[in-house]
């Protein structure tokens, strides 16, 4: 069996704003995040990932921040575009799991919401989609509510 593991990690800081966009998900927040596209730290950590198990690069040699065509696209378009390059490679995406990392704004109530979201987008069963949470104990940038991080991992299985 040919089956592939690739991670992903992603950092979006804090900008002023009301909302953040988590996994496809708006989020009501005392803060915006700050990115050249809709700073969906969660769906870029995802879809690293995807590239990463096809040994495929990452997000930004496919889609560069320097090109003004990517500005506040939505993440959505670079997660299609990993899965759709599995595909052409003969790849099932087995599972994905992610973690955001932040004190605030609180995951648990939208997690059903990303997981949905996620699904519909890569076209996977919800319940190989995991989304969770953790702080870090007030340590470090995002401790001091500074920005999101996101941690992702995929699995790729031929078919
Ligand atoms: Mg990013």
């Amino acid at each position: 069996m040919d089956i592939r593991l690739g991670n992903g990690f992603d950092v979006h800081r804090f900008e002023p704003g009301d909302h953040v966009r988590l996994c496809g998900v708006s989020v009501p927040h005392s803060h915006g995040l700050n990115g050249h596209s809709d700073a969906d730290v969660g769906m870029h950590a995802i879809t690293d990932a995807i590239y990463g198990a096809l040994g495929a690069g990452d997000i930004g040699q496919h889609f560069p921040p320097s090109d003004p065509q990517w500005k506040g696209a939505e993440s959505h378009i670079f997660l299609r575009h990993a899965c759709e390059l599995a595909r052409e490679r003969g790849f099932a995406i087995g599972n994905v799991d992610c973690t955001l990392i932040c004190e605030r704004p609180k995951i648990g109530p939208h997690q059903d919401a990303m997981k949905t979201c996620l699904a519909q987008i890569i076209g996977l069963a919800a319940d190989r989609i995991s989304v969770k949470a953790t702080t870090s104990e007030r340590l470090g940038f995002t401790g001091r509510e500074e920005g999101i991080a996101a941690l992702a991992t995929a699995t790729l299985v031929k078919v």
